[in-house]
């Protein structure tokens, strides 16, 4: 675990890990019972360890099934990384940004919380294993709490991502995320890759969605919203030029599709006045085209007779 209470205070392992001084006081405190969990329900004492193979953390010094257990049961290497990564990259750049924070009310944990203008908001990160059961009890405790909640996903940035085939996460954040973006993360908590999809029927499935890959110093809360920095500019020329293509696409067609109509319509007109005559020749005045043969015929045959005398 991270973090632990001493004195009332909120300590974080990595910022006793930088100061030597704090750091034997903080182990004085954990051997005399001084150091308190984050879940104020927990009864058991907390002690710091560090050393050549361990980075900085507290552990329980008794079992205990307190929410930070519960939530670093739950927790994985892979996850973790990316949150120190996040962190550090947030913290660095100015942000109010706590790491695990235990919410007041229910006590669950959560990976990252933002202050951000009077808004809270969480930032957890998910992988394939994160499960709709673990993303719906986590909405509700950010309801209760009147925290927001955003997602990131670890996995490949370089890969291009869609609605469908894909895991339930991925899907979610599709169709549920404020502007229906889904935001990826690498192991290596180095890049990330923003993904939004338009949803719009005049274009076909692989034509509505936009992504950006970029290194994770681009990544930034804007107006309250988790975003590559100038994404949504970005995005809005990228879709104000597809629309602009599309309109002069279909302009285009009408005019063709009306040319085409105009030049049948003509031609239709001169088979039919054609046609017209010689259905009147017919009707009028040879009856049928068989019929016409047979006059003549008969016209031949009385008329050969009078020839030969
Ligand atoms: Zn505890």
């Amino acid at each position: 675990m991270n973090s632990c209470i001493w004195n009332g205070k909120r300590i974080d392992a990595f910022e006793i890990f930088q100061n030597e001084k704090l750091e034997t006081d903080i182990r004085k405190a954990g051997s005399s019972g001084e150091l308190k969990c984050l879940d104020s329900g927990c009864t058991s004492t907390i002690g710091y360890k560090h050393g050549p193979k361990k980075s900085p953390h507290f552990f329980h010094h008794f079992d205990s099934k307190c929410e930070y257990v519960l939530f670093e049961k739950s927790d994985r290497p892979g996850i973790r990384d990316v949150r120190d990564a996040l962190y550090e990259h947030f913290k660095t750049n100015g942000y109010n940004v706590i790491r695990e924070h235990n919410m007041p009310i229910g006590g669950k944990f959560c990976h990252l919380l933002f202050l951000i203008n009077g808004k809270s908001i969480v930032l957890q990160i998910a992988d394939k294993q994160t499960s709709a059961k673990n993303r719906e009890n986590l909405l509700k405790a950010c309801e209760v709490n009147g925290y927001e909640l955003c997602w990131i996903v670890i996995g490949n940035p370089d890969e291009p991502q869609s609605e469908r085939h894909n895991y339930h996460i991925h899907r979610n954040l599709f169709n549920n995320s404020k502007n229906n973006d889904l935001i990826i993360i690498n192991e290596a908590a180095d890049r990330v890759l923003q993904t939004r999809i338009i949803k719009d029927s005049r274009f076909g499935i692989t034509e509505q969605s936009f992504a950006l890959t970029v290194p994770l110093e681009r990544l930034v809360f804007r107006d309250g919203e988790l975003s590559i920095d100038g994404f949504d500019d970005r995005f809005d020329k990228w879709y104000k030029n597809k629309i602009t293509e599309q309109e002069r696409q279909k302009r285009e067609e009408d005019a063709r599709q009306k040319y085409i109509s105009e030049h049948y319509t003509q031609k239709a007109q001169q088979h039919k006045a054609s046609y017209q005559n010689r259905e009147f020749y017919y009707r009028h005045i040879a009856l049928s085209p068989i019929q016409a043969k047979h006059i003549t015929i008969i016209l031949q045959t009385m008329t050969q007779p009078l020839l030969l005398k």
